[in-house]
């Protein structure tokens, strides 16, 4: 067996249906008295419960959740931070309210518990991320890993399946790419595979009865397992295109991981032969094939083009991409970056 490095990292995460009525006893363990709650406002209903749950603890409630992080908002909820004089953050809802919530730990340390409702996984992640313009900024700092995550499936079901699609696709991305990513090991490629395995076999039965809880829960837990996986092993090409193509052309995230992700695979395939071929016999044929069925199963777009994206702007991204892949699995340079950005453009079935 080839030797491995492993950087666990600490956490705490609590799953089932109903669990977010816990959120005061998970704040209580921080030993936080003064909450700032950060929540995406589509689901007023669950911040009202969320409020009502925390009582005295909420001094202050920040909704203007926007994805990417904009630099303009980030600066308005760490005000708030600082006026509210808040010990803790609790974050409701998708990647952008976790995003928001990493914002104000990295500047003001405070602890965070998130309630994520989408599958985007940064609820696991010391990934912060904040854009300006046309430029994204992230970084890797173990303040912004959230202390405690609550994952309760039944905040998911109302995600309608044009949201949930591409955002299970955004997890899907983060197992495919922890089997090669630059810290992969043996032991988080297990439970990749798992979370690819659990992710195939469900979201196609979420699309057919998206009120099924249980297909709900199966779905939340195996984006929870990719979202481990992002976490200790980081990113590849798939993921570093996202954020290039996010930051050029404010691409939706969930979007842009659907259609990218089984090009960006099948550029990997030659230089990781064992995992392409263990991700091959999980999804039951060709990987990156049977990624860009899946996608076409949640009704996904299938290319950049329809995301907005002119074929034009592959001359411009292909150097960026160049650059941000350096610790890429397979080194690319930039004719072949214009290659692979084309076909993402134009969204043909990888063959
Ligand atoms: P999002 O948080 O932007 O939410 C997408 C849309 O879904 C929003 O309109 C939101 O209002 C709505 N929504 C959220 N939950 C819902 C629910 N349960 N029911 C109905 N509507 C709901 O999207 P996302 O894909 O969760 O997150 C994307 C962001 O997260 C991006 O900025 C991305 O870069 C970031 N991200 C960061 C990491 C990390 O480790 N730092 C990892 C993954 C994603």
């Amino acid at each position: 067996m080839e030797p491995f490095d492993y950087d666990a990292l600490p956490g705490r995460v609590i799953f089932g249906v109903g669990r977010r009525s816990e959120v005061g006893e998970e704040v209580d363990r921080l030993h936080a008295t003064r909450v700032l709650l950060i929540a995406d406002a589509h689901d007023q209903e669950t911040i009202d419960q969320v409020v009502t749950v925390l009582g005295e603890r909420c001094v202050g409630i920040f909704t203007e959740v926007a994805q990417h992080v904009p630099m303009m908002l980030a600066q308005k909820v760490r005000a708030l931070a600082t006026s509210s004089d808040a010990d803790a953050t609790v974050t409701l809802g998708g990647g952008s309210a976790t995003g928001f919530g990493k914002a104000v730990a990295l500047t003001h340390e405070l602890p965070q518990v998130c309630i994520p409702t989408t599958y985007a996984g940064s609820e696991l992640t010391p990934i912060w991320g904040t854009s300006s313009g046309e430029v994204k900024e992230t970084g890797r700092d173990l303040r912004v890993l959230p202390r405690s995550v609550i994952y309760d499936p039944e905040l998911t079901l109302g995600l309608p399946i044009s949201i949930a699609g591409p955002s299970a696709m955004n997890a899907l991305a983060h197992a495919v790419e922890g089997l090669y990513g630059p810290g992969a090991n043996p032991v988080m490629s297990a439970i990749a595979l798992e979370s690819v395995r659990v992710l195939a076999t469900h979201l196609p039965l979420m699309k057919v009865s998206p009120t099924s809880i249980e297909e709900r829960s199966q779905v939340l837990y195996g984006a929870y397992l990719a979202g481990a996986v992002l976490a200790v092993v980081g990113t590849a090409l798939h993921h570093k295109t996202c954020h290039v193509l996010g930051g050029l052309y404010g691409l939706d995230h969930g979007q842009m991981n659907a259609v990218v992700l089984p090009h960006a695979l099948a550029f990997n395939e030659s230089a990781i032969p064992e995992a392409y071929q263990r991700l091959s016999s999980v999804l039951g044929g060709d990987a990156a094939g049977e990624l860009y069925d899946l996608a076409r199963t949640l009704d996904t777009p299938s290319s950049l083009l329809e995301l907005g994206m002119p074929l034009e702007g592959v001359q411009r991204a292909a150097p960026l991409v160049v650059a941000a892949s350096a610790s890429n699995v397979r080194s690319i340079n930039e004719a072949q970056a214009i290659e692979f950005l084309s076909s993402c453009v134009e969204g043909a079935r990888p063959s």
